[in-house]
């Protein structure tokens, strides 16, 4: 049994974590970062098809504050992040149109997890590290995780999405914090994948799907590669649609997508080269807490994006707020 002990632990390695991380690259604080997954980035995570990144969680991002402006020209200097699109399209149920306001939305050219593997080259992180139990004794947390390995940590910052979080956590919530945290709940997120051969090409490059019963967002994915091998569409499933839907068997759900795609885009009718589904149970959620975490007491703390803004800017930062806040 290996055993380990840091002043902090931060518990999962998406964009909220890694920036707690980055905020404390010029601390003294000793810490380590855990992630269950293989991949970083969580919900804004990418997967290869043929060779070619896929965004299927997050697809793009926006830009309000400046210290995230100041990251992300960084990240454009070394062009892992581009402008992607101005104005994107609508599909009414009856027509395409574009926005009218003009907004610049981002992309990564490698996919979205480049951002999260970048912050995360700098950072003390172990993949594929589950953390399974948490109990604190003699003032100290003690962690197991999936493997023959245990944590001992002073204090905890833990970016799971929330219900994630309580699995480990709820036992030592005062009932006046469990009451702060009851109405926020998550959307699910059905993402279908569609791989055309490069023959067919999207004259739009991500349309609001704002009048249909399953959709709710449909990306030309390839729009964002340099040199892509295939056309690749991503839909998006609206929320009741996902809940509904999420259980039944994959072929089933991804052909009712294609048929509403193809009523709007008969281009698409055809069989596509290949299909896929990613289940995203946790997606977005809704009634956020309001502040940019929840200080459960001196040695814990919960946060991400269910705080102040399910986005990827406001996990970024939130995570990094957070470390300036407390070391
Ligand atoms: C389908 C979809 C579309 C989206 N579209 C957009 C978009 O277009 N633009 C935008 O800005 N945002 C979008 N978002 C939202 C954005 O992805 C999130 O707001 C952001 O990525 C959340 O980051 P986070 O670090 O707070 O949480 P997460 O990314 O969920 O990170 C939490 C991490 O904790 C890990 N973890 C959980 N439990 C444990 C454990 N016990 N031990 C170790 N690790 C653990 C998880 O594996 C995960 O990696 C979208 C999200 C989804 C799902």
């Amino acid at each position: 049994m290996i055993t380990e002990k840091y002043d902090l632990l931060i518990i999962g390695a998406g964009l909220c974590g890694l920036a707690v991380g980055k905020g404390l690259t010029r601390s003294s604080v000793n810490f380590k970062i855990v992630e269950k997954s293989q991949a970083f980035g969580g919900r804004a995570s990418t997967r290869r098809l043929f060779g070619q990144p896929i965004d299927h969680g997050a697809q793009y991002f926006t830009i309000s504050n400046p210290k995230f402006l100041d990251w992300i020209e960084e990240l454009e200097e070394e062009d892992i992040v581009r402008p992607w699109v101005n104005r994107l399209h609508i599909w009414n149920g009856q027509k395409f149109y574009l926005e009218d306001k003009p907004l610049t939305r981002y992309i990564c050219p490698e996919g979205m997890t480049v951002m999260s593997k970048k912050l995360a080259s700098v950072l003390p992180v172990s993949r594929e590290l589950k953390i399974t139990k948490a109990s604190f004794k003699n003032n100290l947390w003690h962690l197991s995780t999936n493997e023959l390995r245990e944590i001992y940590a002073d204090k905890i910052i833990c970016t799971a999405p929330l219900p994630q979080s309580l699995e480990l956590f709820e036992n030592y919530l005062e009932e006046s914090q469990k009451e702060k945290l009851k109405n926020i709940i998550y959307d699910a997120c059905l993402c279908g994948i569609f791989v055309y051969p490069l023959a067919l090409k999207p004259f739009w490059k991500g349309i609001f799907w704002n009048n249909g019963n399953i959709i709710s967002w449909l990306a030309n994915d390839s729009s964002k590669r340099d040199e892509p091998t295939n056309t690749v569409l991503i839909a998006h499933c609206k929320p009741d649609f996902s809940r509904q839907y999420f259980e039944t068997a994959e072929n089933k759900v991804l052909n009712l997508i294609l048929e509403e795609l193809s009523q709007a885009i008969p281009e698409l009718d055809g069989k596509p080269q290949e299909m896929q589904l990613k289940k995203w149970l946790y997606a977005q959620p809704q009634n956020l807490l309001g502040q940019s975490y929840l200080k459960v007491n001196e040695n814990l703390y919960l946060t991400g994006d269910w705080c102040l803004n399910p986005r990827m800017e406001g996990a970024f930062l939130t995570g990094l707020n957070l470390a300036e806040q407390i070391f």
